[in-house]
C-alpha cells in the first residue's frame, strides 16, 4: 500500500461519529480501466500526473486499493428535496478517500462517486453510470474555465459492469474533488433531529478550516455564506447555466457548484428554460434559480437559528439580492462591454435580452458574435433581423468610445452545451473512443479560445439532437 505521495489529513474523521460512516469502497467490477484524467485537477493534490498511467493508481481511481493514511468515509447529511423535507439523506453513492493537504496549505476532498453502497444508499445501487459521469466530468472543468466556483474532476474509470436504470447501461467512477462538500443538508440534518449541539460542533469545524478569519463569528460567516451563494448563483445566470436540482442537500456550504446531474447551458434563449425532465412544475427552471438559492439559505438559516440570533439572520438573508443584483448587472455590462455607467444601458441590456428571448436566439453566441460582423450576429435573430439591427446599431452607438477588444475573454465561444456532451458519451460508450471526449474536454478547458477544426463544438445543437432528455435517473 502507499499514499502515491498524498499528503493525507483525517480531517472530517475528527467529528464525532454520527457525522460519518466509516467503510472501505466496495469492489465495483472487476477490471477498472481510465478512461480520462484530468492533469490540472491533479495539480491541486500536488498529484504527479504520470502516476496516471500506474495501473496500481488506476485501481485507488476505481475503490480497488485504498489509500493507506486515510479511512474512507461516508457523510450523513439530510435536505428539501424540491421544497419538501426529505430527511435522513447521505453520501449514497459517494465515498470520500481522502482530504488532501496541498503546499498552498488547501485542504481537498477526494471523493469516489460510483464506487457502490454505503448505509445511506437507501433504494439506491451504489453506482454511477458512464453517461453522468461524463456529464460531471466535462461540466466541472468547463465551469472552472469559466471562473465559477465548482468541484472538479480529477479522473474517470470505466468498471466494466453494467448498471440497470431505465435501460442497462455502462457502469463508471468518478473521482470528484471540492475543498469541502459539506452541504447545505449537513446543518439541516442535525438541527432537525433535535441536535443543537452538532449544528454548533460542525460549523465551528467548517469556520475553523475554510473560513478562519471568521472564527466565533457565525454570523459574519453565514453572512459570508450568503455572499458566496448569491455570486455564484449570478454567475450561473450570466453564462446561461441552469444547475437543474437545487436541493438544499446539494447546496454547497462554500458557495461550490456540486452534483452536476441534469443541468444544461441554454441554448436558445428561453428564461423559462427546465433542464430537468422530471421538474414537470419548473421549481429549478433557469429563471428561479435565484429565487430558490434564497429560498435554500433561508432553510439554512433555520438550520443555525440556534447559533444566530434570528434578526441577525434576517439581516444576512436580506443581503441576497444586492449581493446578487450587483453581480448578475456587472456580469452583463461587462458581457457587453460596457464600462462607463450611461443611462440607458440597463434598457439597453434588456433590450437585447428580450429580442433573444423572442428569436430564440442563442444565448452563448449572442455574447460572443458581438464581437465581429454584424451578419453572423444578425443571423441568430432570424425573422426579428429588422429589430436584432435596430438594437445593433443603438449598441454600436453606445459602444463608439468603449473598448470592445477584451470581450472574447469575456464571453466564451464554448459552453458545455448537451448535445456536445451527448457526442462525447456517445463516442465512449458505443465505439470506445475516447479521442472526442478527449477534445471536447480541453475544449471546455479553454472557452475562450477559437480552437480551429473544432467550431462545430461552438455551435447549436444539430436538428437531430435538439431534444435530448436529461432527468436526475443518473
Ligand atoms: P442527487 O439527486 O443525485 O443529488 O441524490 C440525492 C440523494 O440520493 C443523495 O443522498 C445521493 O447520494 C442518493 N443517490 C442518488 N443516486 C444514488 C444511487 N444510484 N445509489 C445510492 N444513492 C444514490
Ligand atoms: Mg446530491
Amino acid at each position: 500500500m502507499s499514499d502515491f505521495g498524498l499528503n493525507l489529513e483525517n480531517h472530517y474523521a475528527g467529528l464525532p461519529e454520527d457525522f460519518y460512516t466509516r467503510m472501505p469502497a466496495e469492489k465495483v467490477g472487476t477490471a477498472p480501466r481510465l478512461i480520462h484524467a484530468n492533469p490540472q485537477a491533479a495539480a491541486l493534490l500536488d498529484l504527479d500526473p504520470a502516476l496516471f498511467g500506474d495501473p496500481a493508481f488506476v485501481e485507488v481511481l476505481s475503490g480497488h486499493r485504498p489509500l493507506e493514511s486515510f479511512a474512507p468515509l461516508a457523510m450523513v447529511y439530510s435536505g428539501h428535496q424540491f421544497g419538501v423535507w426529505a430527511g435522513q439523506l447521505g453520501d449514497g453513492r459517494a465515498l470520500m478517500i481522502g482530504q488532501v493537504r496541498n503546499s498552498a496549505d488547501e485542504l481537498w476532498d477526494v471523493q469516489l462517486k460510483g464506487a457502490g453502497k454505503t448505509p445511506y444508499s437507501r433504494f439506491g445501487d451504489g453506482r454511477a453510470v458512464m453517461r453522468s459521469t461524463i456529464r460531471e466530468y466535462l461540466c466541472s472543468e468547463a465551469m472552472a474555465a469559466l471562473g465559477i466556483p465548482t468541484s472538479r474532476a480529477l479522473a474517470i474509470v470505466a468498471t466494466g459492469e453494467t448498471v440497470m436504470r431505465e435501460a442497462p447501461e455502462p457502469g463508471a467512477v468518478l473521482t470528484r474533488l471540492a475543498r469541502s462538500h459539506v452541504r447545505f443538508g449537513h446543518f439541516e440534518h442535525f438541527f432537525h433531529r433535535g441536535e443543537k449541539d452538532k449544528v454548533r460542533v460542525l460549523a465551528d469545524h467548517v469556520i475553523a478550516e475554510y473560513f478562519p478569519e471568521m472564527i466565533g463569528d457565525h454570523a459574519a460567516w453565514y453572512g459570508e455564506v450568503v455572499r458566496r451563494t448569491a455570486v455564484m448563483v449570478a454567475q450561473w445566470q450570466a453564462v446561461g447555466f441552469a444547475h437543474g436540482v437545487m436541493n438544499t442537500d446539494n447546496m454547497s456550504i462554500l458557495g461550490l457548484t456540486i452534483d452536476y446531474g441534469p443541468y444544461g447551458f441554454l441554448d436558445a434563449y428561453d428564461p423559462q428554460f427546465i433542464c430537468n425532465h422530471t421538474d414537470t412544475q419548473g421549481r429549478y427552471s433557469f429563471i428561479n434559480q435565484p429565487v430558490i438559492a434564497h429560498w435554500n439559505l433561508r432553510a439554512l438559516a433555520l438550520a443555525l437559528s440556534d447559533l444566530i440570533p434570528t434578526e441577525t439572520l434576517i439581516e444576512k438573508l436580506a443581503t441576497f439580492e444586492a449581493h446578487f443584483g450587483g453581480t448578475y448587472h456587472a456580469l452583463m455590462r461587462a458581457k457587453l462591454g460596457l464600462t462607463r455607467e450611461v443611462e440607458g444601458d440597463n434598457k439597453l441590456i434588456g433590450g437585447l435580452l428580450a429580442l433573444m428571448n423572442k428569436a430564440r436566439a442563442d444565448y452563448t453566441l449572442s455574447f460572443r458574435l458581438l464581437t465581429g460582423e454584424d451578419a453572423p450576429w444578425l443571423a441568430l435573430f432570424g425573422e426579428a433581423n429588422a429589430e436584432a439591427e435596430s438594437w445593433l446599431s443603438r449598441y454600436r452607438v453606445r459602444t463608439q468610445s468603449e473598448d470592445l477588444s477584451g470581450l472574447t475573454l469575456i464571453n466564451p465561444k464554448y459552453v458545455l452545451r448537451n448535445w456536445v456532451a451527448e457526442t462525447a458519451i456517445r463516442a465512449v460508450e458505443d465505439h470506445d473512443d475516447t479521442a472526442i471526449l478527449d477534445r471536447i474536454f480541453k475544449l471546455m478547458q479553454a472557452p475562450y479560445e477559437t480552437h480551429d477544426g473544432d467550431e462545430a463544438f461552438a455551435a447549436p445543437p444539430p436538428p437531430n439532437m435538439c431534444d435530448l432528455e436529461v432527468s436526475c435517473s443518473s
